[in-house]
């Protein structure tokens, strides 16, 4: 059996674990977890997801706590990382560098911070403050430093023997060589930790270039990291945009601070970039919203993260909690919860978009992933199949993030058995078995057959959706069990839809059937943008279909504008207007218009959809871009707020943009905006200026 084959096994196994299998299970558990390690920390090719791994490992821990006796002596989880590579110099760590324990959620936190005081027998108020900083997904390194010059760098390795990198750490530019003394001399011998990160704009470069030169690829950016600092050519590590964030000291020959937050401003004083995210609270309580919030602002971030680490602040404090054998008692590591799982990719299939656009999805092995059970992800195109060479058999990388439909991510190509199959693009519909098509310099390709039943049901699908028409109770199965009974044929078939039929209908029951009625006589009223994206005209978008309505009045207009007028429009090029002019030339479709018109369907704009006077519109010709999270509005209402007053509501920085409008927490976009001058303001400001 090999590694992922083991691994597999003991994930299907309940952690509940009777008495009599407990040695057994530890042994398997040890053989994986250690396994796993391996490939991790010395080859930098993990198999499985961090989240994976967390949890054999959080379960082998547990059994350890339940049955001491079976603790074997060099178990993982007694050990940080892995033993150096013997192509370095090997460098003994004066004081050990530890790992971190995990919690998982709020209560194991809170029950962290208690073991804490208890241990510390601390009854009285106020409580001991705690830091709490971003936990960098990089690499820990040790810097050593003499009078301020950097003599020597190394890897944690196993925690007491690291890795001589100290060439290799020189090439990274926010490493100072030579501490800033101007404010505070230089201590005789200091040690400096932090994380050694690769951005994830610097990543996807990387990645792009090995790519281009058909070498190997990095599976994320901690790997990247790992992989180009632990090069025995320096010159390599110079040629890849490393990073770094100082956040700790080790031996020192003088004391540097008092507390944690201290030599966080210490060591940033001394010329060491630190992460600016970093809160001291005083109470426990605002740790868990700092946790939330970082748990959803993380893809703002131009590096990975995977949790927060939480330090009791004062220094005293921590030196009498002391250490455990692989970790320190006064830190723990909040874990964000996982969206990556690997599993098999049993097959490829494909499905019909509403406007015929093909997307090959994945059949999974079920997974759960935080706790949901995934067992199709999109694979985008044919093109990303092809980039990632993912094969139907792979064992791939699934991904599930908000709510983001899942994607496979990658295939994990160390562990194919040589059984994996390539996938090619079918040539014709598998719905209506017409051939399938490919524009020249598009991804997709489409089933261009009008009546494609496949396409068809996706089409009434996408017309009753919550971002169309949102016909309340019309959902997907809805969609299928209505085409499929014959009651819809057309799109305008929806608006006759009579009591009578429905009830006729598995399922349906007086209310049922009269609750639809209602929403579907509900949807006629709603704005004309939304009317005209329900139609479901390829390459119109919800915001494509405000434009064109904040330009046309109605869709009378809109179905007479020529290609000249809709090119005529800011923000609609060719391809667009083509797409309208083609739609609207065929006598079915304006047979529907017509039709839906008769039934009471808004046809005109409503007043809100016209584009603001010059006079009332205080943002004309302004671009706005909102980060972090402002005090009452959301970044949704923000956004509209700003279009509403005749601004552009842009996702991200350039040097077009007039004013970024900073929430708590903002991130990359807002160093962006300082980089490039932008005029900064928050959401005061923003109401003033909007009026
Ligand atoms: P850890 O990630 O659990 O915690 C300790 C590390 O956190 C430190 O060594 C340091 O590098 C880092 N860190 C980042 N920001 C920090 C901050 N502000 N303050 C202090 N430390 C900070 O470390 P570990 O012991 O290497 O744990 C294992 C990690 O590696 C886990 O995330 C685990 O999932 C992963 N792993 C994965 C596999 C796999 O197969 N996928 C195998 C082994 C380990």
């Amino acid at each position: 059996m090999t590694l992922l084959d083991k691994t597999r096994a003991l994930q299907k196994l309940s952690p509940e674990v009777p008495v009599e299998e407990a040695a057994s299970r530890m042994a398997a558990l040890v053989e994986v977890v250690r396994g796993h390690a391996l490939l991790y920390y010395r080859q930098d090719e993990p198999i499985i997801t961090d989240g994976e791994y967390d949890q054999l490992f959080r379960q082998l821990q547990e059994l350890e706590e339940l049955y001491p006796d079976l603790k074997q002596m060099d178990s993982p989880t007694r050990r940080v990382g892995s033993a150096p590579l013997d192509s370095f110099t090997k460098v003994q760590h004066p004081e050990a560098m530890l790992s971190l324990g995990n919690a998982f959620n709020g209560d194991e936190l809170t029950a962290w911070y208690e073991r804490c005081l208890r241990r510390l027998e601390w009854s009285t108020e106020p409580k001991p403050a705690v830091t709490a900083e971003l936990k960098i997904d990089g690499l820990a390194v040790a810097l050593t430093y003499e009078s301020g010059v950097l003599i020597r760098a190394a890897t944690r390795g196993d925690g007491r023997v690291g890795e001589d990198i100290t060439e290799n750490v020189r090439t990274i530019a926010s490493v100072p060589l030579r501490l800033d003394t101007s404010r505070r001399a230089a201590p005789a011998s200091m040690e400096v930790r932090g994380e050694v990160y690769f951005p994830k704009s610097a990543f996807d470069a990387l990645n792009a270039s090995l790519e281009a030169r058909a070498e190997k690829t990095f599976a994320n950016p901690r790997n990247a990291a790992a992989g180009s600092l632990r090069q025995l050519d320096s010159s390599v590590t110079a040629s890849r945009d490393l990073a770094f964030f100082a956040y700790s000291t080790g031996p020192t020959s003088e004391v540097i601070a008092e507390s944690q937050y201290e030599t966080l401003h210490q060591l940033e004083q001394w010329g060491f970039s630190r992460n600016p995210e970093a809160r001291r609270f005083e109470e426990i309580e605002l740790l868990g919203p700092f946790c939330d919030q970082w748990t959803n602002l993380r893809d703002d971030l131009n590096y990975e993260i995977d949790g927060v680490v939480v330090k009791i602040d004062d220094i005293a404090l921590q030196e009498r909690l002391g250490n455990v054998s692989n970790a320190p008692r006064w830190a723990v590591a909040f874990k964000f919860p996982a969206r990556e799982s690997t599993t098999r990719l049993n097959d490829i299939i494909i499905n019909v978009g509403r406007t015929g656009m093909i997307t090959p999805e994945a059949v999974l092995e079920p997974v759960s992933i935080g706790g949901v059970t995934v067992s199709q992800a999109t694979l985008h195109n044919a093109d990303y199949i092809l980039e990632r060479d993912i094969r139907i058999g792979d064992t791939v990388v699934v991904k599930r993030a908000g709510d983001v439909i899942p994607a496979v991510v990658s295939a994990v190509k160390t562990v194919r058995a040589g059984s994996e199959s390539t996938w090619v693009m079918p040539e014709v519909c598998p719905a209506c078995a017409e051939p399938l098509e490919r524009l020249e310099d598009e991804v997709d390709s489409y089933c261009v057959n009008g009546a494609c039943p496949a396409q068809f049901i996706r089409l009434v699908e996408h017309f009753a959706s919550r971002n169309a028409l949102d016909i309340e109770g019309f959902g997907s199965k809805l969609a299928v069990q209505l085409v499929e009974a014959g009651l819809i044929n057309h799109l305008q078939d929806i608006y006759r839809l009579d009591r009578d039929a429905l009830l006729s209908l598995e399922g349906f029951a007086e209310r049922k059937a009269d609750k639809l009625l209602q929403g579907i006589e509900d949807s006629k009223s709603r704005p004309l943008s939304r009317v005209l994206f329900a139609l479901g005209i390829r390459h119109v978008g919800r915001t494509t279909a405000e434009t064109i309505v904040a330009a046309l009045p109605g869709m009378a207009e809109i179905g007479q504008a020529s290609h000249d007028d809709l090119v005529a429009i800011d923000g609609i090029g060719a391809v667009i207007a083509q797409s309208i002019v083609d739609w609207f030339s065929l006598e079915p479709n304006q047979e529907m218009i017509a039709s839906m018109r008769d039934a009471g369907v808004t046809m005109h704009r409503l007043q809100e959809e016209a584009p603001p006077d010059e006079g009332d519109a205080p943002f004309s010709g302004l671009t706005f871009v909102v980060t972090g999270t402002l005090p009452t509005m959301g970044r949704k209402d923000a956004q509209e707020y700003i279009k509403q007053r005749g601004g552009r509501a842009a996702s991200s920085v350039s040097s077009k943009t007039d004013y970024l409008v900073e929430g708590e927490n903002a991130g990359s976009k807002a160093e962006k905006a300082r980089s490039l001058g932008i005029t900064i303001i928050d959401e005061d400001q923003l109401r003033e200026m909007g009026g």
